[in-house]
C-alpha cells in the first residue's frame, strides 16, 4: 500500500484528510516547493546525500537496543528499542530539518523561519541554518519563551533570532499563525521549516518521506538481531512525524500491529490533555493549512492542550494519522501524566535509558501491554528522544527537592554577585 500514490485521489488527501488550505498569495510558493520536493524524491543522488549528511553529523543510523531487564521485569514479550534520542540534538527532528535544508538548498533560498513550542524544533532547525549558512529565524510564544530557557538560549547562540510572540494564548499554535504571516510577506527567499507532519500538502508527505529514515533502518536491523518483524511497534504522537517515520518501515507487514501513543495529560474527560483519536474527543475541521481532527469546541475554536510533554500538546494531528485510524491499520492509545513519570522511573532504573517526556508516552502504552503477551513475542519502541536535556522539566514532573534546592541556591549566587 502507497499511501503516498495519489494518481487514484485527490492530490495531497489521505481519504477526506489533508489538503492544502491556505490563502491565494502562498500558492505559488507552495506549488515551487511541491515541484522541489517530487524532485528530490525522484532523485536517488538525493537520498543518497541526505542519509550520508545523516551519518557524518547525526551519527546515523542509530543502534536498536534489547532491553533485557525490561522485559523480565515485565514478564511478558521481549522488547527493543530503536534509539533516534541519540541523534544530534537529542531527538528525531533532526532527520527533517536535514531534510528540509538540502531541499532548501536546491530552491536556492537563504533564510528559513520554523515555530516551535517546546523549542526542539527551533534548536534543530538553529543547527542546521549554523551549517547551512541560512539566516534563521524562530517563532516561540511568549509563554513557551518564559518557561523554555535552556533551548531559547541555545537557539540565540546557535545565531537564531527568536522571536516572542504575543497574540493568543501566546504559545504553539500561535507561533505558527506568526511564522505562517512571515512566509507570506518573505516568501521570495524564505523557506519555512514545519516541524512535523501536519500543515498543508507537501509537508505532511516530505516530513514523513524524511522521517522514514527510521523505520528503513529498524526494519533491517530487527531482522538482523531477532531474525525476523516485531509483533508490534509503538511510538508516541504530537503532530506524528516520529510514529510516521518508524511505521513506514511496517506498513506494508499485515501482522505487525501499529500503535500511536497520544498525551492524555490529566485523563479522559479533564479537558487538559492532547489525545485527539485516543479519546475521541476532537472533531473534524479546517486550520493552519490543513483538515483533520482537531480538539475544539462545538463553535469550532480550539481548545486548550495539556501534557507534561511540550512536544505533544498540540490540538492536530497528522492527516495521515486521521485516515489511518478510520481505516483501523493504527490503533491509538493515551498516556496520562502521571503514568509517564512512573513508566519514566522504571525504565531509568531498569535500563540506564533516559527517554524525553514525549517518548516516555510510548513506554507507558508498551509496559501496559507487554505483561499479557507470551515470551516469545518482540515489541519495538521508538525511542524518539533523550530527557537529559530536558532536567529542568524532568526535575519538575519528578518533584525533586534536591534539585529545587540546587536551583534556589544559584539563584542566590546571582543575586549576590548583582549587589
Ligand atoms: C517533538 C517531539 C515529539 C513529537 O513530535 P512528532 O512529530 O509527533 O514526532 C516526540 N518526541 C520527541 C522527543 C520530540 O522532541
Amino acid at each position: 500500500m502507497d499511501i503516498f500514490d495519489f494518481s487514484e485521489g485527490r492530490e495531497g488527501y489521505y481519504g477526506d484528510f489533508g489538503g492544502v488550505f491556505l490563502p491565494e498569495i502562498l500558492h505559488g510558493t507552495i506549488e515551487e516547493l511541491l515541484q522541489c520536493f517530487r524532485d528530490c524524491k525522484n532523485d536517488p543522488n538525493f537520498w543518497t546525500e541526505y542519509e550520508s549528511m545523516l551519518k557524518s553529523y547525526s551519527g546515523r543510523p542509530t543502534p536498536i537496543t534489547y532491553l533485557e531487564n525490561l522485559s523480565k521485569h515485565l514478564g511478558g514479550a521481549q522488547i527493543y528499542v530503536k534509539r533516534d534520542d541519540l541523534n544530534h540534538t537529542g531527538s528525531h527532528k533532526v532527520n527533517n530539518v536535514i531534510g528540509q535544508g538540502l531541499l532548501c538548498k536546491r530552491l536556492g533560498k537563504k533564510r528559513v523561519i520554523a515555530e516551535t513550542g517546546a523549542g526542539q524544533h527551533g534548536f534543530a532547525t538553529a543547527t542546521m541554518a549554523a551549517k547551512f549558512g541560512f539566516d534563521c529565524r524562530i517563532y516561540m510564544g511568549a509563554v513557551d519563551v518564559a518557561r523554555q530557557r535552556p533551548n531559547v538560549f541555545w537557539m540565540e547562540n546557535l545565531g537564531a533570532e527568536v522571536i516572542s510572540v504575543t497574540d493568543g494564548q501566546q504559545t504553539l499554535k500561535d507561533a505558527v499563525n506568526e511564522c505562517m504571516r512571515d512566509w507570506v510577506t518573505n516568501m521570495a527567499d524564505t523557506h519555512y521549516i514545519l516541524g512535523t507532519a501536519c500543515g498543508p500538502h507537501p509537508f505532511p508527505e516530505m516530513v514523513s518521506w524524511f522521517q522514514s529514515i527510521i523505520g528503513k533502518e529498524a526494519r533491517k536491523q530487527m531482522l538482523e538481531q531477532t531474525g525476523r518483524l516485531p509483533d508490534k511497534v509503538y511510538a508516541c504522537v504530537g503532530g506524528g512525524s516520529n510514529a510516521m517515520g518508524i511505521f513506514q518501515g511496517f506498513m506494508d507487514d499485515e501482522r505487525v500491529e501499529l500503535i500511536g501513543c497520544e498525551a492524555g495529560g490529566k485523563g479522559i474527560g479533564s479537558y487538559m490533555h492532547s489525545a485527539r483519536l485516543a479519546y475521541d474527543d476532537a472533531k473534524v475541521g479546517v486550520a493552519q493549512g490543513y483538515k483533520t481532527y482537531f480538539l475544539q469546541n462545538e463553535d469550532g475554536n480550539m481548545s486548550e492542550t495539556h501534557s507534561v510533554a511540550a512536544g505533544l500538546d498540540y490540538i492536530g494531528i497528522n492527516p495521515i494519522f486521521s485516515h489511518l485510524w478510520e481505516q483501523g491499520k493504527v490503533r491509538f492509545e493515551a498516556a496520562t501524566d502521571e503514568e509517564v513519570k512512573e513508566a519514566l522511573k522504571l525504565v531509568m532504573k531498569t535500563e540506564g535509558l533516559i527517554p524525553a517526556l514525549e517518548t516516555t508516552h510510548g513506554f507507558v502504552t508498551a509496559i501496559k501491554e507487554a505483561p499479557s503477551l507470551s515470551k516469545d513475542k518482540i515489541i519495538l519502541i521508538n525511542q524518539s528522544g533523550r530527557g537529559d536535556k530536558d532536567i529542568f522539566t524532568i526535575a519538575d514532573a519528578l518533584d525533586d527537592s534536591k534539585w529545587k534546592s540546587f536551583i534556589t541556591g544559584k539563584a542566590r549566587d546571582y543575586d549576590l554577585e548583582k549587589n
